[in-house]
This record gives structure tokens, sequence and C-alpha cells, in this order.
């Protein structure tokens, strides 16, 4: 059983829940603690009693329990890749990349921790000075999705402790292995107890708690829409700091001059990579008139010939979706986007048993092909390997479709243009702009998000996060 870490101690839960294999439903991962509303208070009350020495401490103790968790974190990538892969389900090399992303930012953030710095500025009153701080928020609850099981942990985790900031930190309930794998990590790289909390649970208990105790500071949460909206509002009850990460319909636009291999690569590794589930995912792709029919034809091609197999099994394109309700969701848009008289070009049907005999939640990728903008399958976020593509008749009229969306978290083209490039860079309305390249797979070290109804505050990533994990003094002193 693994337990939840508690002000410092290993922690039964009130229930447990069953991690399972998407690939092979029938091995579990493991059976891990499911916290309950009071064991969240608890954690909530240590976080708050160990906050103030760890904003006080020295940069150089943050520096050396982030600098280890990220070493630890990279030596034993392909375990913990291993591990990734297997209760989420996406391919291995991704996996094992995922993991390598989080100790990369564990280990930039331990640089940050020596950085933190400020202003001193000449006051418009003579003879006195002000200098512009950073300190930390104080208590921050940190409320992660299923789709990247140790990077979004670490990259809320990384930044809010090298800030000087105490942490709850609720996983998703389907992928607890990676989380739990941080928080042994941090435990044991020598964190003062309470530091750092891990409430295991559901969302409907265990984070609604955080969103509502007034010890909890800040929350930074990514996930869905609908669970962004009721955080929002739960913060802005009680006038606590947020930031949200939710969805996305990522537009990638494909011009007569793009190279078509790079357009085809770029489409089918954002579209159907990590079976779909990022959200900066390729969902619509805008393709005009001249390059269509050899678009199609080849991403029809490609997807085709996809490997579609066990997550950990060598050669594997395309592993399964995470659970049995996201493959359903799949299928039922597969269906609303022919009932609403697109042309399915590729894929679309669920595979019972992978090539081993294994049972497990397999959609093959599918295309659609000749759908139109207002159809629900290019309005609503599916977050599988459904993608869609739109004709366009010229470069205004597919940079106006490509911002025709309530979200606005990445975009990319594909040209050869170095005018169409640049004003798409320019006037896409989107977070995260990518030219010849997929719309997913970023770098660790730059800012991430999006804007419209993709995200909501501060960046996170980078330097910027600083500007969520940290709040501002203005000091005033007379010689
Ligand atoms: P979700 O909203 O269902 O759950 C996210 C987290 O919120 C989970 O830990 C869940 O337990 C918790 N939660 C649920 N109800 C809650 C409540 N009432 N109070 C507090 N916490 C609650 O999302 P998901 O299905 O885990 O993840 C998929 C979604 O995440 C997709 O929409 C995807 O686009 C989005 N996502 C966004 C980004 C980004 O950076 N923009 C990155 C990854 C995933």
């Amino acid at each position: 059983m693994f337990k939840n870490l508690i002000g410092g101690q290993w922690v039964e839960g009130a229930r447990a829940s069953r991690n399972i294999n998407p690939s092979d439903t029938r091995d579990v991962v493991g059976e891990y603690a499911q916290a309950n509303a009071e064991q969240a208070g608890q954690a909530i009350a240590a976080a708050a009693q160990a906050q103030p020495a760890w904003g006080l401490s020295s940069p150089q103790q943050r520096f050396d329990v982030l600098d280890a968790a990220g070493a630890e974190i990279l030596a034993r990538k392909a375990e913990l890749g291993d591990l990734l892969a297997r209760e989420e389900g996406k391919t291995l090399p991704e996996a094992i990349g995922e993991v390598v992303r989080a100790g990369n930012i564990f280990k930039f953030f331990a640089g940050e921790a020596l950085r933190i710095g400020g202003d001193a500025v000449a006051s418009v009153r003579p003879g006195i000075g002000v200098e512009v701080t950073r300190e930390p928020v104080g208590v921050v609850g940190l409320i992660t999705p299923w789709n990247f099981p140790i990077a979004i942990p670490a990259w809320k985790t990384a930044p809010a402790l090298a800030y000087g900031n105490a942490v709850v930190l609720k996983p998703a309930d389907l992928v607890p292995g990676s989380a739990w794998a941080i928080a042994d990590i941090l435990h044991r790289a020598g964190l003062p107890a309470g530091v750092f909390n891990l409430v295991m649970g559901r969302g409907s208990e265990v984070g609604q708690v955080l969103l509502e105790d007034r010890r909890v500071d800040a929350i930074s949460f990514t996930g869905s829409v609908a669970t962004g909206q009721r955080i929002a509002q739960a913060c802005v009850a009680r006038m606590a700091k947020f930031q949200l990460e939710m969805g996305g319909k990522n537009p990638m636009v494909v011009l007569d001059d793009a190279d078509l291999d790079i357009a085809v690569n770029a489409a089918i590794n954002s579209g159907f990579f990590s079976t779909g589930q990022r959200c900066t995912a390729s969902s619509r792709l805008i393709v005009t008139q001249g390059i269509h029919d050899r678009f199609v034809d080849a991403m029809a091609k490609r997807i085709a010939a996809l490997q579609v197999d066990d997550a950990r099994k060598a050669g594997t394109e395309v592993g399964p979706v995470v659970d049995e309700k996201q493959l359903a969701q799949d299928l039922e848009y597969i269906a609303i986007g022919r009932s609403e008289g697109a042309r399915l070009v590729a894929g679309g049907e669920a595979i019972a048993r992978n090539a081993d005999g294994a049972p497990g939640w397999y959609p093959r990728p599918a295309l659609f092909a000749e759908t139109t903008p207002s159809m629900r399958i290019n309005r609503e976020e599916i977050f599988g390997p459904v993608v869609s593509v739109i004709r366009a008749k010229d470069y205004e009229e597919a940079l106006a479709l490509a911002n025709d969306t309530e979200f606005g978290l990445s975009a990319g083209i594909a040209t050869t243009s170095l005018k169409h490039a640049t004003h798409f860079k320019r006037h896409v309305q989107a977070g995260m702009v990518m030219v010849n390249l997929p719309t997913a797979g970023v770098d660790y070290h730059v800012p991430f998000g999006g804007r419209k109804g993709s995200s909501f505050g501060p960046r996170e990533q980078g330097r910027y996060a600083a500007e969520f994990y940290t709040t501002v003094k203005t000091a005033y002193t007379q010689a």
C-alpha cells in the first residue's frame, strides 16, 4: 500500500484505490491510499506550520533539496518512465521523456532558488530608499490532471518550494504512482516535515477542502474547463490567489507552400502521440486547398501504419487511452462526427485486445475530412486521438478559422513562407505558437500557458513561474 505523506509521516488512507494499467487492465500497478477531508485538513495544518521557517530558509538549503530531487529523478528515468507508461498509457519513450523533463525542472528551480532578486529604486522623495522584494505566497494547493503524471506535479511543486512556499499536492486519482514517487524522493532529499504533503484522493472530497480552507493561500490547477470554473468560483469567494491551465482545441494550419513531409510529421505527432491526450494536441488541421487532397492522402497512409499497442512494448507508436471512460468519450465523438456529416478517412473503432491478446482501452487513431468549423468535433475538446481537417481557401481564411475557437493554448503553421509564418506568429490568438513543428512538445525553461478559455492567471514554468509563487513587497526606508 502506497500511503499519503502528511506532516513528514506516511499515513494510511480512509480508503484505497487500485491503479490499473490501461494497456492491460488485468495488471494492477498498486494500491494507493485515498485521503478523506479530515486528512486533507491535517495536511494543510502541517503545511501552514512548516511554511514560515521554510520561507526564511537559506536558498542553499532549497537548492540542495531540489537539486538532489532532480538528480534522483534523472538517475531513475528508466524505472520511473516504466511506471508512468504503465499507469497512464503513453509510450515508453514518451514516458521517459516526461520523467527527464520533471528532473530538469527540479534542477532549473534549484538554480532559481539562488537567483531570487529584487530591485533597489531611487525614491521620488529625497533621502528615502525603495526596495522591491519577492516573498513566498504561503501554503499552496496543487491540483493536477492525469495526462502528465510526473511533469505537471513537478512544474508546480519545484517553483513552489524554490520560492519558499509549503505544498499540499492532490494528484489525479487515475495516476497516483508518479506523484507518490515525487513525494518519496522529496521526503528523502531532506525536506523539513510538513513542507511538502501528498494527499491522494477524490477531487470532490480532498480537492474541495483545498479550495475552501482559508489556510491555503493559493491554488494552482491544471485540468478540465468545468473543474477550472468551479475552482475559480471557490477561490474568488475567499479571495485566494489562483492559476488555471485548462483545455485546448489547438489548430495547425497547413499552407500550399508547406513541405508535405514536415506538415504530415507534425500533424501525426501533434494529433496522435500520447494517444491525443495532450492539452497542446492539434485537433483541427486547417489545410489550404492546393495541398488539401495530397495532405489528407498522406495522413491516411501514415495513420494506417501507426503501431497501436501496449505502451511499454518496443515499437509502439500509440498506446491506449487512460481508462474506459475516456475511450467511451472518444467513440462518442466519432459517432457525433459521422452524424454531423464529416467523412471518416481513417480509424475510429476500438481494439479490444492488443497484439498479445491483453485487454486494454485502445482506440484506433481517427481522422475526419470535409468538416466544418461549426461541427461539435471542431468546437469541443475531445482529448483523444480524433483529429479533423478543415478546408480553407487561402492563408487569410485559415488564420480566421484558427482563431475561431473559445480556446487559445497552442497553435501551429506549416509553411515555407517567411511572410506567412511571421504574420501567423503575430496574429494567432494562442499562448504558444509553433512554425513547422508539432503544437505539442515544449521546452521546460520557458513560459507555458494560453489565453482565452485555456488559461487564467500568470504563466507557469521558467522564470515567469515567480509571478504566481511569490508576492511582491515594496519597502521604503528613510536613512
Ligand atoms: P479534471 O478537471 O477532471 O481533474 C483535474 C484535477 O482536478 C484532478 O486532480 C481532480 O481530482 C481534481 N478535481 C476534480 N473535481 C474537483 C473539485 N470539485 N475540487 C477540486 N479538485 C477537483 O481533468 P482531467 O480529466 O484529470 O484532465 C484532463 C483535462 O486537463 C483536459 O481538459 C486537458 O486539456 C487538461 N489539461 C490542461 C493542461 C494545460 O496546461 N492547459 C495540461 C494537461 C491537461
